[in-house]
């Protein structure tokens, strides 16, 4: 029988993954190893001799025992933030600020002209443990605006130049602009930084695409499929879904709105703003800033620099009265929140608005520090804490010195946290953290940083178990961005968003988890990367 006639009998699919090992979630069935994909959705799924004598493919993936996974997701990042930032000089390896001005002298060869822009430095990690100041790069680069900023994105370096190009009115707000020997340091925070970052001049349309292009490939290479993008203006969101579009941004994409008028009378309709590619649904709030940089408001003092507390950036009144908007429109509530103060005022205020079993599905994102007496209040409005495993072993060389033993007890709480309502999104945040969904996986069993410290792991009683972290980067993120029914785990009817691994992930010994490989990254049936 030829191969046509043979083809006659069987149904068409479009692609066909076969002698795989499958996991959905929900269940590790054995026996299931292969599925059929036409028009970007799962169709069939069983055995290679169920699904092969029943369906035919012009293309087929032979997996040869590899594992496919649920497509990954991240559940909050800046996906747009990452891509402008692969233009900037990159300063998170630098171990002293001597090296952070050597980095600069070699990107300014590069980029002869123009700001200097910089992303990324964490005094934390060098010997002097203090904020910098900008003398020395007035000197180094006379009249050029230079604007570094930390690694948490809530502090920022400016030159003299770069501070009157912004226009910002000094003194401005004492507890934002830090003063050192009486005059101002050049270091800025929150509302004050975002101001100057503000006045960074913006690359042409034509540029933007092209980083987004390189910024899709590289979340595609590290086995993403789905990301969001935590607080975006009207134009970059249209931007993004022209871009999905026209095919040149594969990755699906949850974008929440930063808050503004212009945002909300666009986007805050009857009906929701939703392609198969992105969704609108959510605003994002910030109650406070990052432990990193002192900004995140605690019930008492920070342990190292008392009597600060870090600081609201928004009022109860003020998330109120976004609360009240969104919830009369169906949308949700993100809200970043860090110190224990700033998640009480979160949930507190959120509670106001939702009743004991809704599916709102508000979230705080971070939830680092949260009060022992606060923990059931995420249960009992059905609050989603939106955690990061990766700030955990990031966060974990001075994070003690910054809380205090007691207090330590209930950050990075994730296991707890994912207890209150039993399933919990997963993400990095990035570009504060690397893009990779692998190193948030390990870092959620193993509570270890990428180097495999601490040898026992960090604060072990608060690891998840490999199928509650899997489920946190796959089903529950999809549930996060209320995405659930299309994606987020392999069943028939829902999207092809596939991740195929080269490891087993769910029993590897632990130390074989940071070299898996990526084999395939598989987006509506298509494959958008493959490993060569
Ligand atoms: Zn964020």
């Amino acid at each position: 029988m030829s191969l046509d006639a043979c083809h006659d009998l069987k149904e068409k699919a479009d692609l066909i993954i076969y002698n795989a090992k499958i996991f959905t979630p929900d269940s590790v069935a054995g026996g299931i190893s292969c599925i059929a994909i036409q028009k970007g959705k799962i169709i069939a799924i069983g055995s290679d001799a169920q699904i092969r004598s029943r369906y035919w493919a012009p293309d087929n993936i032979n997996a040869t025992g590899a594992f496919v996974y649920p497509g990954f997701t991240d559940a909050h990042s800046h996906f747009i933030g990452f891509a402008l930032g692969l233009r900037y000089a990159d300063l998170s390896q630098a171990q002293s600020f001597a090296e952070v001005v050597e980095i600069l002298q070699g990107y300014r060869k590069l980029h002869p002209s123009g700001w200097i822009v910089g992303k990324g430095w964490d005094q934390n990690k060098w010997a002097k443990k203090v904020f910098p100041d900008n003398k020395l790069i007035n000197k180094l680069f006379p009249g050029v605006p230079v604007v570094l900023t930390r690694i948490d994105g809530h502090a920022l370096l400016a030159s003299d130049a770069a501070i009157k190009a912004s226009g910002i009115s000094l003194p401005g707000k004492k507890e934002e602009a830090v003063i050192r020997d009486g005059v101002f340091s050049g270091i800025f925070l929150e509302e004050m930084a975002d101001q100057i970052r503000g006045s960074i001049p913006l690359p042409s349309v034509s540029e933007i695409t092209d980083l987004m292009v390189i910024a899709t490939r590289l979340c595609h290479e590290a086995g993403l499929t789905a990301v969001t993008d935590a607080g975006l203006a009207k134009k970059e969101i249209l931007l993004l879904d022209s871009l999905q579009k026209a095919g040149k941004i594969t990755l699906r994409i949850d974008a929440w709105l930063s808050p503004n008028e212009e945002n909300y009378t666009y986007f805050m309709k009857d009906t929701l703003f939703r392609t198969p590619f992105l969704r609108v649904g959510a605003v994002k709030m910030y109650a406070d800033g990052a432990l990193g940089s002192r900004g995140a408001c605690l019930l008492s003092p920070y342990l190292d620099d008392s009597p600060n507390r870090g600081i609201l950036v928004t009022t109860p009144e003020q998330l109120a009265a976004v609360c009240k908007r969104a919830y009369e429109h169906g949308f949700q509530m993100n809200t970043h929140a860090i110190g224990d103060s700033a998640v009480r005022m979160v949930l507190r205020t959120y509670s106001k608005f939702l009743k004991p079993g809704n599916n709102r599905r508000w979230r705080i994102e971070h939830a680092q520090v949260v009060n022992e007496n606060d923990f059931s209040l995420f249960a009992r409005y059905q609050i989603i804490p939106s955690v990061q495993a990766t700030h955990a072993t990031s966060d974990m060389k001075w994070a003690r010195q910054r809380l205090g033993y007691a207090r330590l007890q209930n950050a990075y709480a994730y296991k707890r946290l994912l207890q209150q309502n039993g399933w919990m999104p997963n993400g990095t945040d990035f570009p504060i953290e690397g893009i990779q969904p692998l190193y948030t996986f390990y870092a959620a069993v193993a509570r270890k940083s990428p180097q495999g410290d601490p040898d026992e792991g960090y604060m072990m009683e608060n690891a998840l178990s490999r199928m509650d972290a899997l489920k946190s980067i796959t089903c529950w993120a999809a549930k996060a961005s209320f995405t659930e029914k299309e994606r987020g785990s392999l069943e028939v009817g829902k999207d092809a968003d596939i991740t195929i691994l080269n490891t087993n992930i769910l029993n590897a010994p632990e130390q074989k988890l940071l070299m898996s490989k990526v084999l395939y990254t598989i987006v509506n049936g298509q494959i958008v990367y493959k490993a060569r």
